[in-house]
């Protein structure tokens, strides 16, 4: 498998890969995989983690019993766990002079709808993390995250952050090194998938209920992960982390199953913006900007004449040009008050006009949903 070439990857490890029920943090493992991750960023690719363990680590340092937790004593595990975790990838990824950033996320945060004001701040921290040569480390915010806001298993978080951040591939680190024909522990006869093109129902009844003890996340929620990245352009690899340098390993043609990328036409999200019927504004643009928009443009300041409603970062407003031509919607980035003190702005001059350094784009180009005949 060829990962030289890759702008963006997101690489989820499990929990029983980086923690060890008896002797806790598999410090050798770990270093082993910052070590591919330094020559991945050598190589200009951007690396971002997705990873488990908090609940894992922090059981062991309270010493808790050996059996299922209750859900308030895996969030007090997870606040314990957590700082073990974070400072484990600084202290492995500093030694590949590589620095660590800790996000957590809820599953609010990453999606467009309700959480979209979040959404939008930790899409920007991790792009900014990313543009500062840092290694975003994700896990869900397991302390505080309640049922409803909770995915529970990172497989499928990890989808949504590689989604959200448009990375070329997922690579799930797990305890099994692809999909098989059916669950490969009851069947011997059992066959690696190596590319899926499609997810089937067919592919679906292959997963079974493949999970290990330390980690939540089976071939269910893999299947999931994979469906929530094909759809919106990434491609996803299951491949076993179980070996030392698990990415060299698979570049070096270790057993994987490709889940392969399917055609988007601006993908669900950019589908959830456009069929937002209510939107709270209006902005209307130059002919520059209009024109620049159809070439796949953010929309800066400077392209925006006029401004109406009483809008806040993260809600939906109407993009129209100076004679009244609808030319879509998208998510703004900034407030009512604050969009209409930097409308036909440059850039150099938002950090006078706003009072801090705000973001260059108005509307960034994935939070944009142009109608058909201008896209
Ligand atoms: N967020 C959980 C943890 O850090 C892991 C969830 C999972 O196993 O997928 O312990």
């Amino acid at each position: 498998m060829q990962l030289s070439g890759k702008e963006r990857i997101v690489i989820k490890v499990g929990s029983a890969l980086l923690v060890d029920r008896a002797s806790g943090l598999k410090e050798d493992w770990l270093n082993s995989l910052c070590d591919d991750i330094g020559k991945l960023v050598e190589g200009g690719t951007q690396v971002l983690l997705v990873s488990s363990g908090a609940i894992a680590l922090g059981r062991n340092v309270l010493k808790l019993p050996n059996r299922p937790l209750k859900l308030d004593e895996s969030q007090a595990a997870a606040a314990v766990g957590q700082i073990e975790l974070g400072r484990a990838w600084s202290q492995a990824l500093s030694e590949k002079s590589l620095v660590a950033g800790q996000i957590l996320l809820t599953l609010n945060d990453t999606e467009g709808g309700a959480g979209r004001r979040t959404y939008l701040n930790a899409r920007d921290t991790i792009e900014r993390l990313l543009e500062l040569n840092a290694i975003p480390v994700v896990n869900e915010n397991d302390s505080i995250a309640t049922s409803e806001i909770r995915y529970g298993d990172n497989d499928r978080l990890a989808a949504r952050v590689a989604t959200m951040m448009n990375a070329d591939l997922l690579i799930l680190l797990s305890d099994i090194d692809g999909l098989y024909t059916a669950p490969p522990n009851d069947n011997p006869d059992a066959k690696l998938i190596p590319v899926v093109g499609n997810i089937t129902p067919e592919i679906e009844s292959m997963a079974g209920s493949a999970g290990s003890e330390l980690s939540r996340g089976g071939m269910v929620t893999k299947i999931e992960a994979a469906k929530i990245a094909t759809r919106a352009g990434t491609d996803m690899i299951i491949t076993s982390g179980t070996r030392n340098h698990p990415i060299s390993a698979l570049q070096n043609g270790e057993a994987s199953t490709l889940f392969k990328a399917l055609p988007t036409s601006g993908g669900a999200r950019k589908k959830w913006i456009a069929g937002q019927l209510q939107t709270a504004g209006e902005v209307i643009l130059d002919d520059g900007a209009a024109t620049a928009l159809q070439t796949g443009k953010s929309l800066l300041p400077a392209g925006v004449t006029s401004i109406s409603g009483n809008f806040a970062r993260g809600d939906v407003v109407t993009l129209k040009t100076k004679t009244g031509f609808i030319l879509g919607q998208g998510l703004i980035g900034y407030d009512a008050e604050e969009a209409d003190l930097i409308k036909g702005a440059n850039s150099t001059d938002l950090e006078s006009l706003l009072g801090y350094a705000g973001r260059p784009a108005l509307i960034h180009r994935d939070d944009m949903a142009l109608n058909p005949s201008h896209n």
